[in-house]
Parts: structure tokens; C-alpha cells; sequence
């Protein structure tokens, strides 16, 4: 394979010299943003509403990202170009900068950005075909006025939590409730649930991120002729519901089979499961911004 090139701080440098000091507060405390971004056949999906989303994650935070939309979505193009990927997944990282050991963030003079592209396709092909046992967990999800689970932080330890949890009872996602009891959504997915044929997900308020799959399926689904309704719901709707699914830049649209031991429907995808995730595949490869065989206006 030919070198992979990493952005990182106003460079492009190879991965063995992507590097980043020890006292970067994003290493330190967990102080910054990032985003998960897919290319795929050239064209990445949803850009626009990925940095929209970094930015208003670093503005939560007060952490000014010291390039203007414009030339970070520029940015981002031209690491996928130098990386001449068709598909690929891109990290952006925004954290605080270098600065003491002091929590101090007024001491991180310069915000540090990083542009990952990598190569990969993210679930393994079968899982798409088997569907996937999620369970639920005993970590809740931030409270939103906490830690709101709207700002995309480097903070992922309450996911990380949850993925301990998942890898304990042996399955590879799992399911967290807020602290009201309702289900919030996976440690790096959103959660849909189907009943005779009208699609729930939980609304914002009870704790989830925006995800832009989740925008990209309700969106789709209601011009499929779904009724999509966000509405909270409990572990009960999710065991008796006729399909359940999780959507994610990672995750695209993955059935879940199995919750906490009980069997989703009959235990395969359903129709409606496989049906959004056959015409989502159709919609990423058909939109997005073109990284190739076209000049990039940054604007
Ligand atoms: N929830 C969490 C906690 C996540 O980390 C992700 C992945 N970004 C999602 C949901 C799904 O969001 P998106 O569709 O924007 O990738």
C-alpha cells in the first residue's frame, strides 16, 4: 500500500510522523471535538452537515477551530485526494491544543486539528446479513445537562463504559437508557425500533447524539412512505417491536436480532430493515461532495 498521509496542524505528514505531545489537552482531559465521516464510491456523505455538527460541538465547548468551514471542508477533500480513496472512513479531530498540566484551557494557545483518511469498511459484511445480539447496560447515558451527548467530544468514556459492558456479555453493541429509563441509543449508533410498520427513534431530548444517519434515514424513510415518529420508548417497545435497527456512519443501517436475550421478530433482518439499508447504500453512493473529477469549490 502506498503511504497514507495524516493533516495535522497545517501539514500533510506520513502516519509514523503524525504525532502529538503528551501535554495536548485532548490526550490530557479529553478536551476537544471530533467527527466520523464516510467516502464512499468519491463522494463524501453529508460533508456539510458534518462540520456544520463539529462546529457547533466546538462552540459548546468554546473551542475555536482555526479554520473557517470553507477551508476545512476544503481540508478534508484535499486529505481524501492526497490519499486517492474511493472509500473511506475520515477522523477529524479538533482538540484544545498543548497547554500545562493544568486543566486550564485558556492556556492551549493553539487548537490542534488532525484528518485521518483510512481505507476500511468499518462491520464485517455477514454481520449485514445475520444481524447483530445487542444487550442493554447498566451505564446510563450523560445527562444532557451534564455532558450533553449533542457535543461530539473527545469525552467518549461513558461509551467506552458501555463498550466494556457489551464486551463482558459478549456481543459486540449494546443498548443505553438515560437516567429516566428510556433507551438513548448505542456507544457509536443510534437506535431505530419498527412496529406494523411505523419507524420510532428517540427524539433529541432523551439524550442521544444528532446523528446524521439517523437525519439521513428518517429523511428517506418518509420519502419511502414511512411514518417515522421520534418518540421516547422503554427496553419493553424495543423486545416487542417487529424489527429493531441502529444506524451510524460506522454502522450504516445493522439489524439487531437479539436484546438482552430475547428475539427481535424472527430473529433475522426484517423486510423494512433491509429495505432502508438497500436504499441508503443507493443514496451515498449517488450524493455527496465529489472529491474527484471535479474542481472542489470550497464554498
Ligand atoms: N451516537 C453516538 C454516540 C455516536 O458516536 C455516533 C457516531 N458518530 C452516532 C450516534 C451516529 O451518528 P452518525 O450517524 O452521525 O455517525
Amino acid at each position: 500500500m502506498s503511504e497514507q498521509w495524516i493533516f495535522l496542524n497545517g501539514e500533510f505528514v506520513t502516519k509514523e510522523n503524525a504525532k502529538v505531545s503528551v501535554y495536548d489537552h485532548g490526550f490530557l482531559y479529553g478536551d476537544g471535538v471530533f467527527e466520523g465521516i464516510r467516502v464512499y464510491s468519491g463522494n463524501v456523505f453529508r460533508l456539510q452537515e458534518h462540520i456544520d455538527r463539529l462546529y457547533n460541538s466546538a462552540k459548546s465547548i468554546l473551542l475555536t477551530i482555526p479554520y473557517t468551514k470553507e477551508e476545512l471542508t476544503d481540508l478534508i477533500v484535499q486529505s481524501v485526494q492526497k490519499n486517492q480513496f474511493q472509500d473511506a472512513y475520515i477522523r477529524v479531530v479538533v482538540s484544545r491544543g498543548v497547554g500545562d498540566l493544568g486543566l486550564d484551557p485558556y492556556k492551549c494557545q493553539n487548537p490542534q486539528v488532525v484528518i485521518i483518511v483510512e481505507p476500511l469498511a468499518i462491520f464485517p459484511k455477514h454481520l449485514y446479513e445475520t444481524g447483530i445480539e445487542v444487550v442493554t447496560v447498566a451505564t446510563r447515558r450523560n445527562r444532557p445537562d451534564v455532558l450533553s451527548p449533542k457535543v461530539k467530544s473527545l469525552n467518549y468514556l461513558n461509551n467506552v463504559l458501555v463498550r466494556i459492558e457489551a464486551h463482558l456479555a459478549n456481543v459486540s453493541e449494546a443498548l443505553m437508557l438515560n437516567d429516566q429509563g428510556y433507551v438513548a441509543e448505542g456507544s457509536a449508533d443510534n437506535v431505530f425500533i419498527v412496529k406494523n410498520g411505523v419507524l420510532y427513534t428517540p427524539p433529541g431530548y432523551v439524550g442521544a447524539l444528532e446523528g446524521i444517519t439517523r437525519e439521513a434515514i428518517i429523511d428517506m424513510a418518509r420519502e419511502l412512505g414511512y411514518v417515522v415518529k421520534e418518540e421516547p420508548f422503554t427496553r419493553h417497545d424495543v423486545y416487542t417491536a417487529d424489527e429493531v435497527f441502529l444506524t451510524g456512519t460506522a454502522a450504516e443501517v445493522i439489524a439487531v436480532v437479539k436484546v438482552d436475550g430475547r428475539t427481535i421478530g424472527e430473529g433475522v433482518p426484517g423486510v423494512h430493515t433491509k429495505r432502508l439499508l438497500e436504499a441508503f447504500r443507493q443514496k451515498v453512493v449517488a450524493e455527496g461532495v465529489k472529491v474527484y473529477h471535479t474542481n472542489v469549490n470550497a464554498g
